[in-house]
């Protein structure tokens, strides 16, 4: 097995024994990028005399028999919408082209204070506005399990710099299944925490009362060890939240109750797909759980409500983006028209498919009817899923209705991608987490099971998640 190749895990054990260095982990992870990610295209660019001068730092610590924290020395990927300061960050924008952070999201900051390594950063959806990559205006990333599929999206770049094993684990984002989708689409553990749970400052704005910032890891162990590492409430972030206590899960399996929505188990999934799900499903029924049915009757609004909500909240945050404070900037004699031509150079076409939606919702004479109308049935979407966890611990449910699809496939039509999301937008309506594990494949190609948890039960979820893969350990 070579170095980049290991998980959080053995990387830790690996460097405390001495067994490699720092630096040495770190070239590894380099020389497989230089090796495979012509192809992939996982990384819009590389941060490399960072990286290795942190990967030397931790090496002294190391030499002087300093402890060092888990994540301390390993390479990790991060999406191209979280500040590093003093590194590009255009999130997939030509209009952020040559944007340089002025300061550290602090997620980056506590990482940097664990030590982290960072290799580079990875490419997305312009704007996190996808599920496929392809909307990124810097050319799409191929899924390393088939090259000419896409990884899924929009953090699609990180999932596939973790499944082609260019780094040891990766942060994203997720707004509707962001983070969710592309580790279901490249056979990876993706983790949205509860919304408000990871701060967001330093993440650029798509939607905010959906967005969080969530992790890819090779394990749920080792999710869980990121998730440790950058959750907690910061006075920078407003909406971000102390924890609640919540029961730790029961030791036993056979006390653990799973719930499967009735209402996502209908037709538009995959056939293989729901198989392979239900497979996995039935592993824990074999361990013990209990399975019930349950029903979250508003679900099949879930899509229309993002789709009316998350809009409205990105033509408000990207109104920003006006040739003035950030960016690309076309000066022209009058004020409107560099505004105009700054927006319509910098943006593509599905950011500005989103700002016209959003714009007409939000409209005097349509407000009422459409923004109003979604946010009361938000509030009925997060009352089935709080009435669905009186009856059990967690739900389970496809990641997505379908494994990768082709490069090209549902470019033109936007509905058809917006039916990728089914199942998870709904989790971000309700503000909780969910975790996407792999189980299993159909034709080669990854299927990801969706374990959703109450608010703030990231710990539960994972152990859950664990349980399934120690079947395979
Ligand atoms: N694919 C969804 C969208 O296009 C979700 C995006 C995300 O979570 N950032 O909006």
């Amino acid at each position: 097995m070579s170095l980049n190749q290991l998980s959080i895990k053995q990387a830790h054990q690996g460097l405390i024994k001495k067994e490699f260095s720092a630096v040495e982990l770190t070239e590894a992870v380099l020389s497989q990028i230089r090796k495979t990610d012509n192809k992939v295209h996982a990384y819009l660019f590389l941060t490399e005399e960072l990286a290795l001068s942190q990967a030397k730092r931790i090496d002294k610590k190391i030499a002087n028999k300093e402890k060092i924290d888990w994540l301390a020395g390993l390479p990790l990927a991060i999406k191209d919408i979280i500040l590093v300061e003093g590194v590009k960050c255009t999130a997939g924008s030509r209009i952020l082209e040559n944007y340089l952070s002025p300061y550290d999201a602090t997620v980056i900051k506590k990482l940097k204070k664990a030590g982290a390594v960072i290799i580079g950063k990875t490419n997305l959806d312009e704007f996190a506005m996808g599920s496929s990559t392809e909307n990124s205006a810097f050319g799409p990333t191929k899924n390393p399990y088939d090259l000419e599929r896409v990884p899924g999206g929009s953090s699609g770049g990180s999932a596939a710099a973790l499944a082609a094993e260019e780094c040891i684990y990766a942060l994203g984002s997720d707004t509707g299944g962001s983070v969710r989708q592309p580790a279901s689409f490249c056979g990876v553990v993706g983790l949205k925490p509860t919304y408000g749970r990871v701060s967001r400052y330093g993440l650029i704005a798509f939607a905010s009362s959906l967005d969080q910032i969530g992790l890819m890891a090779k394990t749920a162990e080792d999710a869980q060890m990121v998730f440790k590492a950058i959750g907690g409430q910061d006075e920078m972030d407003s909406t971000s939240l102390n924890p609640r206590k919540v029961k730790p899960l029961a030791s036993n399996i056979g006390d653990l109750k799973i719930g499967l929505p009735k209402e996502y188990f209908i037709k538009g999934i995959d056939p293989a797909v729901e198989k392979t799900v239900r497979e996995a499903i039935s592993q824990y029924e074999k361990m013990g759980a209990k399975i019930t049915e349950v029903s979250l009757p508003h679900a099949e609004y879930a899509l229309a409500v993002y789709y009316i909500i998350m809009p409205a909240e990105a033509s408000s945050n990207l109104a920003r983006y006006d040739g003035i404070k950030y960016g690309l900037s076309k000066r022209v004699n009058h004020l409107l028209e560099g505004y105009l031509e700054t927006r319509q150079l910098g943006f593509g076409d599905e950011v500005r498919r989103r700002i016209m939606l959003g714009t007409f919702t939000l409209s005097a004479g349509y407000y009422e009817a459409y923004y109003l109308k979604a946010q009361k049935v938000r509030t009925l979407i997060r009352e089935d899923f709080a009435k669905a966890f009186e009856k059990v611990d967690v739900l389970m449910t496809p990641t997505a209705p379908t494994t990768a699809f082709k490069i090209g496939e549902k470019i033109d039509n936007p509905l058809s991608m917006y039916l990728s999301d089914i199942y998870t937008v709904s989790v971000n309506l309700a503000g909780l987490p969910a975790v996407s594990i792999p189980c299993g494949k159909k034709n080669k190609l990854p299927v990801g099971l969706q374990i959703i948890g109450r608010h703030f039960e990231e710990e539960k979820i994972l152990k859950v998640a664990q349980m399934y893969e120690n079947l395979f350990a």
